[in-house]
Parts: structure tokens; sequence; C-alpha cells
């Protein structure tokens, strides 16, 4: 199978009503555990690298191998830059070869955020990759105090801009802001499902949900209902392998090894990435 771009794989999703999970990975066990799940569900997926990730492994690193894994899959991949605020990295991804970027120009006034887009959709398109942009900023780590989630609607996309930013910029699927946060949820979410309707009336781009994490079953479907087609899923991921290693690693009682654990952690994400596949409806799409 061919590495994809996403512009292809969303509107596929747009017409059959579900939603494509888009999953951050920072090592090779991390790669090899999505792309077992995406098979064995035969399902289609998202291999993402955020760029703030860069410390666990250097984007030339782990490029080459996800896009490596991505060509061998025996489903389709799309292998995208996730939250790329730099030209730099983003035409460093484009080089190694992935099919899809995301722009982050969020926290810039919105005329900037309109130009720095715009150049960037101008380049991938040129080169055949998609182009995912952000409007609203949902920058904020989960958790926090209390005020933290009162001031969150201020930073929620409103629809009529939306429609506007698609427009001038031409981008491919757009992130919005409607109550969902980066990281671990500290207290309850609440989203804003007539505002994601009311976006998804304006603009006829695909919806991104960043913040995927630790939603419940009915919020993850109500969005994939409400126009959201790529729901970025990370932080609960992480955190339940790590907690589950944990646990392993306490009961176990004979030798073990650091390559063992390597083994537990791609079968550990394969489970996880594999429920959210169901969740979200694209098993057996691919
Ligand atoms: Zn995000």
């Amino acid at each position: 199978m061919t590495v994809v771009n996403m512009k292809n794989l969303l509107n596929h999703a747009s017409v059959e009503k579900y939603g494509i999970g888009a999953f951050n990975v920072t090592d090779l066990d991390m790669v090899r555990g999505v792309i077992a799940a995406a098979e064995t569900e035969n399902s289609p997926v998202i291999l993402q690298f955020a760029e703030v990730h860069k410390n666990y492994a250097p984007l030339e690193v782990l490029a080459p191998i996800m896009v490596d894994a991505a060509r061998n899959a025996k489903v389709p991949v799309v292998v995208h830059l996730d939250h790329a605020e730099t030209f730099d990295t983003i035409l460093q991804a484009m080089h190694v070869g992935f099919s899809s970027v995301m722009i982050d120009a969020s926290k810039m006034a919105y005329e900037d955020n309109i130009a720095t887009t715009r150049e960037i959709v101008k380049i991938a398109h040129a080169l055949n990759v998609s182009v995912e942009a952000e409007l609203g900023t949902m920058n904020r780590e989960g958790g926090g105090t209390n005020d933290f989630y009162d001031t969150l609607e201020s930073t929620f996309t409103d629809p009529k801009i939306a429609k506007d930013f698609v427009t001038k910029t031409g981008i491919d699927a757009l992130a919005v802001a409607f109550g969902t946060v980066h990281g671990v949820y500290t207290k309850k979410p609440h989203l804003d499902f007539k505002r994601l309707a009311e976006i998804n009336n304006e603009v006829d781009v695909p919806l991104v949900m960043h913040g995927g994490s630790g939603l419940s079953d009915f919020e993850y479907q109500e969005a994939i209902r409400n126009g959201v087609r790529k729901i970025n899923y990370y932080s609960t991921l992480a955190y339940n392998v790590a907690n589950s290693v944990k646990e392993k690693l306490n009961k176990e009682t004979k030798q073990i090894f650091i390559s063992d654990v390597s083994l537990w952690v791609i079968d550990l994400i394969k489970e996880d990435v594999r429920s959210k596949m169901r969740v979200f409806q694209s098993s057996g799409k691919a």
C-alpha cells in the first residue's frame, strides 16, 4: 500500500460518515503498534509526529521509519506532521515523504494566520501534500485550574470566521476548538456540539478534533456525526500504556529485559488503538 494524501482519505470518511484516528508516535514501538492495529482492523490510519515531541525522537530519525512503515503497510496510511510551527520543519517533513502537514499558526493574529497558512498550502499542494490548519486555540495543556476551563470558551472557533479562513487559505482540513483540550483531562470537558454543527454547516472541508483523549464513546461519535473526520488521540494512549507496563513490571517474577518491554508496548499500543478504531467506525474501511 502506498502512503496516501490525507484529503482523499478524509473525503472518503465524509461520504461514509466515520472518523479516522490520528495517532502520535514517538518511537519505533509506537509506529509498529499503530500499524499492526490498522492492519488487524483493516482500517485506514493517520500516523503522525508532533514537532513538540522532537526531544523523544528527532524528526529526521523517526520520519524515515514512519514513511517506510506506511509504504509497507497493508492498509492506506497518511504520514502527517502535527502542530508544526516552523517553515523548516514542514519542508523537512515533506522532503522525507510525509503526505500531510499541519501548519499551526493559530497563535498569530488572524490575518497572519491566513498568510502563513496560504504560503504552506501553495507549496504543499504542488507536491500533492495535504494541509491541516487550526482556527481557535487548543494550545494549552489539559489540566490546570478551574479558571482554565472557565475561560476556555473564549478560544472556541467562530463558525463564520471558519468559513472565511477555509476559503482564503485553501486548506484540506480544519482543526477546530469546541471544548476539547490537549493532555489528560483533570475536569470533565463540556463539548459545544451546537457550535461544531454550525462550523460543519459553514465549511466544506473535513473537521479535525484535537485533544481527542479521554472522551466517552458517545462524545467521539457525536463529534463524528457533526463533521469531525480526523481524531487526534495520544495522551490517554501514552498514559495507559505506561501504566500497564508499570503493572506488568511489578508483577513479573522472571528476568526481564528492556527488549521484552518493547514487545509489550507494541502489543498494548495495538490493542488500545484497535479499540478506538472500532469506536470511530473506521474498522473495515481500508
Ligand atoms: Zn493538537
